[in-house]
């Protein structure tokens, strides 16, 4: 569980990772932040496209910039949205590939005025999340 200090700066970063969120066709902005086991905050936005399938979400955008970068297991997860929604069906699988069985991954869902909405586990927002092997939290 997340330390109170630790939640706000994560809250923060998300709320100003959603401020370059490029969303001309939906205006749904959306900013992330993951804490990263190795202690990095990474942010990412979601990027419209015109080609609408292209479009990318601001929590794989997030884990794809911390993946390049080289850390690669994500602690938890910060999304900020007008509306508190929580991460769709492909982020949650995006980021279980990233979790780690020893350290469950926080997901909270905020709005930009700080208020949670959510918080829970990864495992409860995907229960069964595909994996080879089996895999399963
Ligand atoms: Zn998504």
């Amino acid at each position: 569980m997340l330390s109170e200090e630790t939640l706000e700066r994560l809250v923060d970063a998300a709320i100003k990772a959603r401020l370059n969120a490029y969303a001309p066709y939906s205006n749904y902005c959306v900013g992330a932040a993951l804490l990263m086991a190795d202690g990095r905050i990474v942010t990412g936005c979601n990027v419209e496209n015109a080609s609408y399938g292209l479009s990318m979400c601001a929590e794989r955008s997030a884990v794809f910039a911390a993946a390049g970068a080289g850390s690669r297991t994500v602690h938890a997860c910060v999304v900020v949205t007008a509306d508190g929604g929580t991460p769709c069906g492909a982020c949650r699988q995006v980021l279980s590939e990233f979790h780690d069985d020893a350290h469950p991954m926080q997901i909270i869902a905020v709005t930009p005025d700080g208020t949670t909405v959510m918080n829970t586990w990864l495992r409860d927002l995907l229960p069964n999340g595909f994996g080879f092997g089996g895999r399963t939290f």
